[in-house]
């Protein structure tokens, strides 16, 4: 039960809420959520929480560095508070979830003045006003159930023209390390009939890009229909009308079939692109972490995926550090990563995740060791990145316009938007700097032609071409 606010410093009004979203994309879909609840509860959104009287985090707790991250933001904004503004800081969601089952996690929110998990996403706005020492709404609340909750419209974050359609919670997989199976629980499909009305309606409100995601997107409708059936939810998608670009994220390794990559690359929206993450390259360290292929299975899969899909781009995610990862198999992830499939990659220090089956096993990584691994991984992948980002200079190719390039940030001189090509998804890769040229007014979403001048370690700079 939340500690309700006996005497709230704040004028007689409609209450006003602000929400910091913290973790993944996944995390930002329920923070939209969240926010359109608010607002049809008659709340306020200020963007900055010294004007808010309740600040909402949405926490991320999956990993050290998370916890950490979610920890200081708390205490920041207990110390910043202005005018006893916000009057109470609320967590909710992951971490506080985990925190559940593993109490020694707890001391991460202290700061926070109330804690909700997610069974009460459903009725937050009521329990934000029990927070505030409010009279409940007058209206009953308007979902009861966590799949209620997933079918609420959404306040779009950002520019409101690329938008994240999720369309499972959980997983079943159970990779060793991950702790995600026990937060957020086994996978649960939504129905496709909803998956497409939320995608029609994305399109009708101008959003101009669509990325799918999930915890693991090719396991879509396992658990509905026991087979595996995200070739049929993009086949259907593909029906929907209105130009936009789809992309697909999280997409794991071991269940990728041909009958995806067809309906993939039967319609131009689809992005040539794939998040792809593959942890590791050596057979012991894949065997480990119970991730049911090995090394020979990845390399016939990439393989097949170039041949495929023409002008793929590629984003994988690794982990270093993993108990029992050696020396050799380290330096065999080294050269994997040297070899520069992939455009872009993100690399993670292992975590120790009590209750998780790594964290029992023998021959741990001194940190240490792991972050020097990092480091070395990082650099490898930059030189990757530059090089095959340098060979893109003469070449057209369609950018989406994000936003202006803000005054005084460390864009290149002529740069005066960001933006994405279809190798680039929104938050996780690089960016495309727009040179506009030619009258060419641009707006977010707009899709133009422009012609690469200069590859940099992660990002492009090119010069619009014309109007599409
Ligand atoms: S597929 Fe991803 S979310 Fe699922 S258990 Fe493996 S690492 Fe965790």
């Amino acid at each position: 039960m939340p500690k309700p606010l006996s005497d709230p410093s704040r004028d007689a009004g409609p209450p006003v809420a602000c929400l910091v979203s913290l973790g993944c994309a996944k995390n930002t879909v329920d923070s939209e959520r969240i926010l359109a609840s608010l607002v049809q509860d008659g709340f306020l959104i200020a963007e900055r929480p010294e004007d808010a009287d309740l600040c909402l985090v949405n926490t991320c707790g999956f990993i050290q560095d998370a916890r950490e991250e979610t920890a200081t933001v708390l205490r920041d904004l207990a110390s910043g508070r202005r005018r006893g503004r916000p009057a109470r800081i609320v967590a909710i969601g992951c971490l506080v979830e985990r925190a559940g089952s593993v109490p020694a996690l707890r001391e991460f929110l202290d700061a926070a003045d109330a804690t909700a998990g997610f069974a009460e996403f459903p009725r937050l706005p009521r329990f934000c006003r029990e927070v505030l020492g409010l009279a409940p709404p007058a209206v009953r609340d308007a979902v009861g159930t966590l799949a209620d909750f997933h079918r609420l419209p959404r306040l779009l974050s950002g520019g409101g023209h690329s938008a994240c359609l999720k369309i499972s919670e959980g997983c079943s997989n159970g990779c060793r390390f991950c702790t995600i199976p026990g937060i957020r629980g086994r996978q649960v499909s939504r129905p496709v009939d909803e998956i497409l009305a939320e995608a029609r309606s994305l399109i009708d409100s101008g959003v101009a890009e669509i990325c799918l995601i999930g915890q693991d997107t090719t396991s879509y409708g396992h658990d509905l229909t026991g087979r595996r059936e995200l070739a049929g939810l993009v086949r259907a998608l593909s029906t929907l009308r209105g130009s936009v670009w789809f992309r697909l994220m999280y997409a794991f390794p071991k269940f990728i079939g041909d009958e995806l990559l067809d309906a993939l690359a039967a319609d131009p929206r689809w992005c040539p692109y794939l998040d792809l993450p593959l942890q590791h390259i050596s057979d012991a360290m894949l065997r480990a972490m119970g991730r049911g292929m090995g090394r020979d299975d990845t390399l016939r899969l990439l393989d097949r995926l170039a041949g495929r899909i023409p002008g793929l781009c590629m984003r994988t995610a690794y982990i270093v550090g993993h108990p029992g990862e050696t020396d050799d198999d380290f330096a065999e992830l080294l050269a994997f990563v040297r070899e520069g499939r992939f455009l872009h990659a993100g690399v993670f220090v292992y975590s120790h995740e009590e209750g998780t089956p790594s964290a029992s096993l023998p021959d741990r990584v001194p940190a240490t060791v792991a972050r020097l691994r990092r480091d070395e991984l990082m650099r490898a992948q930059r030189g990757v990145s530059r090089a095959a980002l340098q060979s893109w200079v003469g070449r057209t190719v369609e950018v989406i316009a994000d936003e202006p390039v803000a005054r005084g940030s460390a864009a290149p001189r002529h740069a005066r938007w960001t933006g994405r090509h279809r190798g680039q998804a929104p938050e996780v890769d690089g960016v495309t700097f727009l040179a506009p040229r030619g009258g060419v007014a641009l707006r977010p979403g707009r899709v133009v032609p422009a012609r690469v001048l200069q590859g940099l370690d992660y990002d492009l700079v090119a010069e619009v071409t014309g109007a599409s």
